[in-house]
């Protein structure tokens, strides 16, 4: 699928958080209309999407259905079922390909992939048996992190060992109520706790022809595994962004991506860089575009899948995006009274502790 996907076409959105209904908003923006695939009926991206199909995604009639009546289709979470992907992957609709999703799903692949580009990461090792787990801590020494190899997000799947006599403990912990051996191998992998001293993004966005625009560094704060803010500029030499830029473009080139990416890394104490993950969908790290640059990551998405060129991803003023957790969002009159407060409300009613139900970007005046 090489063509462009003219205005007034339809996009495919599998899922329907709120990357969907905020990349819903901005194909709506730009004349397209958009079909939402989501099993859950109340979700936030179908409250503002043309159309919208409430099926499970294994639902062979429902995604023919839905193949038929989008011209493009891409996904706003990583983990689609591989089977729903391939189905309309074989009808030529999806953007970005199989490829990216893949290695994005296991944390196992995409750290082999990131070594294949160059890219470094924390020390780590596919872990499948408490005595794997017990071997690897030998080499990769305490604290360290046992992760889920597979759908795992926001920190849920992963336990800290801070000393090997932990191990046991965090095996029995992360399998509760999992058969090891019935699922795709590694189960989990073990990886080096990483001394950072701050945490960075990347967005890329690369279009058909082959043209890669970076955002700039975004630095991000944590809370409980959760983001929290994200800030820019980052506090990073420009050595360190030009070398995280570096990596994302790779990373994009070699997936032959036609979408977006986001790369999240460590910066060590002297600015090396240690790619800890990458999603290829918009990112929570990226929304802070929306309100402090010439374009933002949800329009360069649907600019790449639909065949337009890249936009500039230039910055007018620096920006503090934060996250609106659980009960934060009785918190929000004060934004209304503050023209440089943007604020994004997700349609959510139910503000369950550590439920992101929206977020707010501070603009202040650039200063570099
Ligand atoms: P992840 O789901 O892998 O993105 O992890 C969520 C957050 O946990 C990261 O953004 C870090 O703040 C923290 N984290 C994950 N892996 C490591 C690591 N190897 N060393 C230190 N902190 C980590």
């Amino acid at each position: 699928m090489t063509k462009r996907i003219e205005v007034g076409s339809t996009i495919g959105i599998l899922g329907g958080g709120q990357l969907g209904r905020l990349l819903a908003l901005a194909a709506g923006k730009m004349g397209y209309r958009t079909h939402i695939y989501c099993p859950e009926r109340e979700c936030p991206a179908s409250l503002v999407s043309t159309h919208f199909t409430c099926a499970e995604y294994g639902d062979p009639v429902a995604l023919n259905r839905f193949s038929s009546q989008v011209d493009v289709a891409t996904f706003e979470f990583e983990n689609v079922p591989a089977d729903t992907v391939l189905r309309l992957t074989k009808k030529n609709l999806v953007r970005p390909s199989w490829k990216a999703l893949e290695i994005a799903q296991d944390r196992a692949k995409e750290k082999a992939f990131f070594a294949d580009i160059g890219a470094a990461t924390a020390p780590w090792q596919a872990i499948n048996s408490l005595r794997q787990l017990t071997h690897a801590l030998k080499s990769i020494h305490t604290p360290a992190i046992l992760k889920t190899a597979r759908l795992g997000y926001d920190g849920k799947g992963q336990i800290l060992i801070n000393t090997p006599e932990d191990a046991e403990t965090a095996w029995n912990a992360l399998t509760l109520n999992q058969t090891v051996g019935d699922l795709p191998a590694p189960f989990a992998i073990l990886e080096g706790f990483v001394k950072f001293t701050r945490e960075i993004s990347i967005i890329a966005a690369r279009d058909v022809r082959g043209d890669i625009q970076c955002f700039e560094p975004a630095e991000n704060i944590h809370k409980n595994h959760v983001l929290h803010t994200t800030t820019v500029p980052a506090r990073v030499s420009s050595t360190t962004s030009k070398t995280a830029i570096a990596i994302a473009e790779r990373a994009a080139e070699s997936i032959d991506l036609i979408g977006i990416i986001a790369v999240e890394m460590f910066v060590t104490p002297h600015g090396g860089i240690l790619v800890n993950e990458m999603a290829p969908r918009p990112h929570n790290s990226g929304h802070w575009t929306l309100d402090a640059c010439q374009t933002d990551q949800f329009t360069q998405l649907i600019r790449a899948i639909c065949g337009l060129p890249l936009a500039e991803p230039l910055r007018h003023s620096n920006a503090v995006m934060t996250n609106l957790i659980g009960e934060d969002i009785y918190d929000i009159a004060r934004f209304y009274e503050d023209p440089k407060s943007h604020l994004y409300l997700y349609g959510k009613t139910d503000a369950r502790a550590g439920r992101k139900m929206g977020h707010v970007t501070k603009l202040s005046k650039r200063t570099n």
